[in-house]
């Protein structure tokens, strides 16, 4: 063989074994969630814009949440990767069982005591390798990790409006601004429906249809947006969500739980969180824990753990955190610890494993395949894909990119650039054997 064509052979090969990853372009990152968005929300209304998002980039069959189904813990798996048990955010209240102090979700979300618990999101570790990231309402994007802030960070206001679609528009702009003006590489953004609507008038009233209309109008301003930003060819964004929702079942046809009519809750319990969704805690008193356990596991549609013999499969058992008791109502049960409270008509919090409580998830841009159904996966898995998309080092994570990496294009952009290269250099190696 020449020697030239030796070399050229080499190099060719050594094209194709190495990828240029290195030298590809990083595209920028969207992560959009449309909080209680059940996976299928879209089957009975019309929704023009999330039907093109399918033909133009992947759509997952559903989604499962992490347990506990609650807006905190799943926003926070999503964004950390690691299960519940592992990044302690296990529920929207933060409390403290000694002094039985409890606030309300949006007051969580300045106390970086209640987020930061060692476990690193997604925000802080991009920054920490060069990236810029924000989050616009997006939960524990307010706290601080290790004394860190996110380099941008919109809280919500405590009477923020959940569904004012001219706001809505403003902040698609706004964020497509931080993207096309300021550079920024990553940013979360929340909107707090369905999820409102979903507990205010329960998943099947005519007002929750109303309202995924609009999220549809806004996929599509957010589309056009995109062009007018010229972002289309380098944003890429994922449209998620973190649990479902169900109907809550009321008299005449269910018998309602009350704990209190199965034991004294007063006597065996120093701290409880109950009459909040499909699931309760409870701290028993002193030397109370069997009396306690024994007397719920009397109660019909509930089932009661102890958080030591909690299933593998919930990934809760091993959280500082969570009291030493957990109960799961059945399906569309409400909790109730003492009176039947039925502020809400639908409500989440139930087993991640009832269709339910599915949820969402969609992709699109440069770096994802078309026309692509997906299976269903867990929500867990989609924190190595973000970081493969921002070519980032991932923390220790429960995931797994194996599970998500076929809904990218062959390899992403890089590997694209580097088999044009290649076509390159053997079209080259044809030229010189002709000669
Ligand atoms: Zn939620």
């Amino acid at each position: 063989m020449r020697l030239e064509l030796f070399l050229l052979v080499a190099v060719v090969l050594g094209a194709a074994g190495k990828p240029l990853s290195k030298a590809a372009a990083r595209n920028k990152l969207l992560l959009i969630s449309f909080d209680g968005f059940r996976w299928d929300y879209d089957q009975d209304v019309d929704t023009p814009n999330l039907d093109q998002l399918a033909v133009d980039g992947v759509k997952a069959k559903y989604l499962t949440p992490p347990m506990l189904t609650m807006t905190a813990p799943s926003h926070f798996t999503t964004i950390t990767g690691r299960w519940v048990e592992d990044h302690n955010v296990v529920h929207n209240l933060m409390y403290n069982t000694t002094t039985n102090i409890k606030l309300p979700f949006k007051q969580t979300m300045g106390r970086s005591e209640w987020w930061d618990n060692g476990v690193l999101p997604l925000w802080i570790t991009a920054q920490n390798q060069g990236l810029r990231t924000a989050s616009f309402h997006y939960p524990g994007g307010g706290a601080t990790y290790r004394g860190q802030a996110v380099d941008r960070a919109l809280l919500e206001e405590f009477d923020h409006p959940d569904d004012n679609e001219t706001e809505w528009r403003q902040n698609i702009d706004l964020v497509l601004s931080w993207f096309s003006e300021e550079d920024f590489d990553l940013v979360t953004l929340y909107y707090g429906e369905p999820d409102n609507v979903g507990h205010r008038k329960g998943p099947d009233h005519p007002d929750r249809k109303t309202i995924i209309e609009q999220i549809d109008r806004t996929i599509g301003y957010l589309r056009t947006g995109m062009d007018r930003h010229q972002l289309t060819h380098s944003l890429n964004v994922i449209i998620t969500s973190d649990h479902g929702m169900t109907t809550v079942k009321k008299r005449p046809q269910v018998d309602e739980i009350i704990l209190n009519d199965y034991i004294k809750l007063s006597s065996v319990s120093s701290f409880e969180i109950l009459d909040y969704g499909g699931f309760g805690i409870l701290e028993p008193k002193p030397g109370k824990e069997q009396e306690m356990v024994d007397a719920l596991r009397k109660a019909p549609n509930l089932t009661v753990y102890r958080k030591n013999e909690m299933p593998e499969s919930f990934h809760l058992g091993r959280s500082q955190r969570l009291p030493s008791v957990v109960v799961v109502a059945d399906l569309g049960f409400n909790l109730n610890s003492r009176l039947i409270l039925y502020i809400n008509k639908g409500d989440h919090g139930f087993h991640s494993g009832e269709m339910d409580m599915k949820t969402i998830f969609r992709a699109f841009g440069p770096d994802f395949r078309k026309n692509l159904l997906f299976e269903p996966f867990d929500s867990i898995h989609i924190y190595p894909l973000m970081c493969k998309l921002l070519q980032i080092q991932p923390e220790a994570h429960n995931g797994s990119l194996a599970v998500t990496e076929d809904m990218l294009q062959l390899g992403g952009a890089s590997h694209r650039a580097s088999q044009s290269v290649l076509l390159l250099l053997l079209s080259m190696l044809l030229l010189l054997t002709m000669l």
